[in-house]
């Protein structure tokens, strides 16, 4: 087998891994990049309207022969490991005879982003796979695992062939909603593992205190008894896990979560999936504010924003109980309340990577709102890596989606392989 990291091995985003067994190729994730070549924040917009020929030339997209549009195809297959931007957001570009496999909730989510033009990538070549039950492409056996991540339904890919055995871990944690699937894989992982490629986002990151899921539900829920004011709080609205820690404080502090109609969109699509996920019917604890933005628009204009006027509630109304409320943070949604001169009394919940502060950072601070982070990562500690290449044991441990390949050593002990983007690694 040889194994290519065409990006991702020296830094976290636009993760995509080529292996190739006999005439089989297969790629694992087609990320968009978060950073540019300076490691400055990657500017996904820059990229609208141009060529993959241009593209190409600009790096943006890696150098694969075979894979985009206008090629003749040479892969059997694209695996996608979750939702995130940074694992699929260059699909647009790739030849569209290429089946891509994906979970369920991977699909759903991929499909609104789609549905609201987020994407731009031709649905029609999509195939679903159920956890824990081996496919094959080609020459690979591939089986898929369930992994506890911040993006819904993420995977982790077992990958077979020539009687050699590749884990490619995706993106992942231990301290989630679903850390039972962390302790599971530790307590049952995969036997002789040849090549581990890890994630190690966190590698390197000594700031973040080792903070859980359920930490973040509990720091919520105190402040939202302890303050009596008006609670906005930013978070994604993909970030289903989170999602579900904010409505729980709100059941447990008597408040009520606001979504805006895109997040209720979201969550519906999930129910067949999962039936913990909070639903806009659900009673007392949660409503839809209708925002006037483009996405309320988008579902008004094909009529699914009407499911949903059964938990509407109003500008007026939103007012009257001001300090019951919870309000899920949208530029508009703000903006309104900025406009009416009623942000007075008001504390912002910051629930999400705080790379993304600086943004909004400047509107609250000129509307003299106070700003309270509480946020846990979707990415595992360094101890839960050490534990899960522990129960691993691989022969080796090739570093990927991390700033600190050369760190891997030293937590992780010698068997580290460090393949180079673009190096062919014959595994
Ligand atoms: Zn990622
Ligand atoms: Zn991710």
């Amino acid at each position: 087998m040889k194994l290519i990291i065409h990006r991702g091995a020296n830094e976290i985003g636009g993760s995509c891994v080529e292996i190739q067994s006999g005439d089989s190729r297969i790629l694992v994730d087609f990320g968009m990049p978060l950073v540019n070549k300076n490691r400055e924040r990657f500017d996904s917009a820059s990229i609208a309207g141009k060529s993959i020929e241009k593209l190409k030339e600009e790096e943006v997209l890696p150098a694969i022969n075979g894979l985009y549009k206008g090629e003749k195809s040479a892969f059997k297959a694209i695996l996608l490991s979750h939702s995130h931007q940074d694992h699929y957001g260059l699909l647009s570009s790739v030849n569209t005879d290429i089946p891509v496999y994906m979970s369920r909730g991977c699909k759903e989510i991929i499909e609104v982003s789609n549905f609201f033009g987020q994407t731009g990538y031709d649905l029609k070549n999509i195939k679903t796979v159920e956890m824990w039950q081996p496919f094959h492409i080609g020459d690979f056996t591939i089986t898929p695992y369930l992994v506890d991540h911040s993006a819904f339904d993420a995977m982790a890919f077992l990958i077979k062939s020539e009687n050699k055995k590749i884990f490619y871990s995706g993106d992942f944690r231990g301290h989630g909603r679903k850390s039972v699937l962390f302790k599971k894989i530790l307590s049952n992982p995969p036997q002789n593992v040849d090549y581990l490629i890890m994630e190690g986002s966190m590698i390197g990151r000594d700031t973040d205190r080792n903070r859980t899921e359920d930490d973040v539900k509990i720091d919520i829920t105190s402040l939202l008894k302890e303050r009596s004011c008006l609670f906005f709080i930013a978070c994604s609205s993909q970030n289903i896990d989170r999602l579900v820690s904010i409505y729980l404080a709100c059941v447990n502090s008597g408040r009520i979560f606001v979504i805006d109609p895109y997040t209720a969109f979201i969550l519906d699509k999930l129910k067949t999936i999962s039936k913990n996920i909070p639903q806009f019917d659900w009673g007392k604890n949660i409503r839809i504010f209708f925002v006037p933005n483009r996405y309320t628009e988008k579902m008004a204009q094909n009529k699914s924003l009407f499911k949903f006027k059964s938990a509407k509630i109003t500008y007026d109304h939103m007012q009257q109980i001001r300090n019951q409320l919870v309000i899920k943070d949208t530029f508009l949604t703000r903006e309104i309340f900025a406009k009416k001169q009623d942000l007075t009394d008001t504390t912002l919940i910051y629930s999400m990577w705080n790379g993304y502060l600086p943004d909004v950072k400047p509107f609250w601070d000129q509307n003299n709102v106070p700003i309270v982070e509480i946020h846990a990562s979707g990415h595992a500690y360094v101890e839960d890596l050490q534990d899960f290449v522990k129960a691993f044991n691989p022969k080796y441990i090739i570093p990927n989606h991390t700033f600190y390949p050369e760190q891997f050593e030293r937590y992780f002990g010698s068997n580290v392989r460090i393949v180079k983007d673009g190096e062919v690694f014959a595994i």
